[in-house]
């Protein structure tokens, strides 16, 4: 059920986001393999959740999965990003959401390096990049 606020809140996103932006995070949608942004991105600092700014993800635990998404082993703390099981298109999935705003970032895979054998597989769209000051 939709309240008013949550229709103010919508039509504020649709205003601040570029469409790729708002279907990825309301509206669980992948971006195409290779296509975002920060795939190759190697500069160092602190991935945030483009919605509410939220500090997701460091470049120290970004590595090159080969997938064609943004990888990351482990989020910034555990409490930053939420799990759940997402059983859409055929396959059982965890899902990866803002722990903040529940904005939806991409998908956890059992099968990330042997730091942590996570694999967050997150969406350039759900993200916004905040360079670390030298
Ligand atoms: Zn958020």
């Amino acid at each position: 059920m939709t309240t008013p606020k949550d229709e103010i809140r919508d039509v504020e996103l649709r205003e601040r986001l570029t469409p790729e932006q708002y279907r990825v995070t309301q509206q669980q949608a992948t971006e195409a393999a290779f296509s975002g942004k920060y795939v190759d991105h190697k500069q160092d600092g602190t991935y945030t959740c483009v919605v509410c700014a939220n500090p997701l993800f460091r470049s120290d635990e970004k590595y090159d999965s080969g997938s064609g998404w943004p990888s990351f082993w482990l989020p910034l703390a555990g409490d930053r990003v939420h799990t759940k099981l997402d059983e859409s298109h055929g396959m059982r999935r965890e899902e990866v959401l803002c722990a903040n705003c529940g904005a939806h970032l991409g998908h956890l895979f059992p099968d990330g390096p042997p730091q942590s054998g996570n694999r967050f597989c997150i969406n350039s769209a759900s993200l916004d990049f905040v360079p670390k000051d030298d």
